[in-house]
């Protein structure tokens, strides 16, 4: 028996997720006795794969495929399970982002495997098997039992501590049988905003609210966050009034976030916002309501107006 844990190429590199994942994945592995193996689908360098052993994993498969490059739900999670297959793999890892929320159900069906999203922390117990997740927004815990012999779990994102080791892994080539009815989507276009800090990576985000009171007012916002090496992000309604790309949405509907450090300017602290980020390890709350609710889950809280207070925390930003 083994585990495997999915670890997805993005632009060449691995992102702090998957480093999260392997080492999410290493304990797992110790608890279990058993070996991790790593597995990317697509193209990077040597140099990158054998970062993987250094976050864990014992062995670490790759196929240089081209046709890799882009996300394909029908071939990667059939190259997945045959992976799992031929490393006799019980248990399948995959970071509970966009990739892994896509492809565990279908690999769950290639393996007819038990598939549980959004795991935290370690199983409570191996013998019945039983992991837990966070349910209802975050208020509640659910702690689930998995039966059979093959289970999927994602990772909640930024839920475990990233560990480094000194280990050093084999990499071994892996060709997945696939033939070209296997790619059934092909993305024709893509919108990349390759010089900013990925939100899902960051250790500090900026996020604004309807409080910023247009995109016109957007600037400071964005200088903070460039003085603070930190992410942007937004609340929904920001994102649906189109003054910030989707991709900034954080919340119960968009990224689940958990920065060291989460400045929430002009936001209200509304229960499906706070579901995304109330795992920030500091938050920070600008608002000129004091009865505001994101006070009732900020660390620090600044009653005042941003057009007065934000100049100040970029002066203070900068002077750190
Ligand atoms: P508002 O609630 O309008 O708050 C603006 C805040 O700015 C106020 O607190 C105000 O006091 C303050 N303010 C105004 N002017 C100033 C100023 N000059 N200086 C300082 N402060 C100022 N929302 C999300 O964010 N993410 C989600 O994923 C999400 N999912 C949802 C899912 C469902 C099913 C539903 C029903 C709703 C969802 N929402 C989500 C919407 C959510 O309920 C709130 O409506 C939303 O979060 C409010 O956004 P906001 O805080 O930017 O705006």
């Amino acid at each position: 028996m083994s585990i495997l844990a999915y670890t997805p190429i993005r632009d060449g590199q691995f992102t702090k997720l998957t480093y999260e994942l392997l080492s999410y994945g290493r304990a797992l592995a110790d608890q279990l006795s058993t070996e991790l193996v790593a597995l990317s689908l697509g193209k990077t360098e040597e140099d990158q794969l054998k970062t993987l052993a250094e976050y864990g994993a014992d062995k670490i498969l790759h196929s240089n495929d081209d046709r890799f490059e882009q996300l394909d739900n029908r071939a990667f999670s059939k190259a997945i399970s045959q992976a799992a297959e031929k490393n006799e793999a019980n248990i399948v890892l995959m970071a509970n982002d966009f990739t892994g929320k896509a492809l565990a159900p279908a690999t769950g069906v290639h393996l007819k495997a038990g598939v549980v999203s959004g795991v935290i922390g370690l199983p409570e117990s191996t013998d019945p098997f039983v992991v837990k997740k966070k349910v209802f927004t975050g208020k509640a815990f659910a702690r689930i039992q998995v039966k059979g012999e093959r289970k999927i779990f994602t990772l909640e994102t930024n839920s475990y501590e990233i560990t480094q080791t000194s280990k050093e892994a084999a990499i071994e080539t892996f060709e997945p049988q696939l033939d070209e009815g296997d790619f059934t989507t092909k993305i024709i276009e893509e919108d990349k905003q390759t010089d900013k800090i990925l939100l899902t990576d960051a250790d500090i985000v900026v996020s604004g609210g309807r409080g910023m009171k247009g995109p016109e007012h957007w600037q400071p916002l964005e200088e903070l966050a460039e003085v603070l090496g930190a992410a942007t992000a937004c609340s929904r309604p920001v994102s649906d009034e189109k003054w910030r790309p989707e991709e900034e949405h954080v919340g119960q509907t968009g990224k689940i976030i958990a920065p060291n450090l989460y400045f929430a300017l002009g936001i209200s602290g509304a229960i499906q916002h706070v579901a995304g980020v109330s795992g920030s390890k500091t938050i920070v709350a600008v608002n000129n309501d004091p009865e505001a609710p994101i006070f009732e889950v900020a660390n620090y809280g600044i009653v005042g107006d941003l057009k007065e207070v934000l100049p100040n925390l970029i002066e203070a930003a900068k002077a750190a």
